[in-house]
């Protein structure tokens, strides 16, 4: 995590696609447009799995698979994009936790511990 954090700080520095830190307008209007990114391409990773059922129903009524098998296939042909997708929304996350400073290793375990002892309301 943290090797992922420090690349994605030197690449979103060398692509000058860092959240602005020029003053408090500057900083909303550019952490604003960053979350109506991020929106966007967890969106895409929703196209990816609409993609993905429908490539189900497809090999299933015309190639006379199984729908078990079709849906493997079918998970199998769109792997490498929703891969994409889904680094594109931690692209995003990250930029988020590079900005605020944050420790994302730290604050991830952190955070799945806190809800491994947490109560469940639901039970
Ligand atoms: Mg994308």
């Amino acid at each position: 995590m943290r090797d992922i954090q420090l690349f994605l700080k030197t690449f979103q520095k060398e692509m000058d696609w860092e959240i602005s830190n020029e003053n408090y307008k500057e900083s909303k209007s550019s952490i604003l447009n960053n979350y109506m990114l991020l929106t966007t391409e967890v969106s895409e990773v929703a196209e990816e799995f609409r993609s993905i059922f429908n490539k189900t129903i497809k090999l299933v009524k015309e190639e006379g698979y199984s729908e078990n098998e079709a849906f493997k296939t079918a998970k199998e042909m769109h792997k490498d994009n929703i891969g994409k997708e889904i680094s594109d929304c931690i692209a995003y996350l990250v930029k988020f936790a590079n900005y605020l400073d944050i420790d994302l290793e730290d604050s991830f375990y952190s955070k799945m511990e806190e809800v491994r002892t947490r109560v469940n309301k639901d039970q």
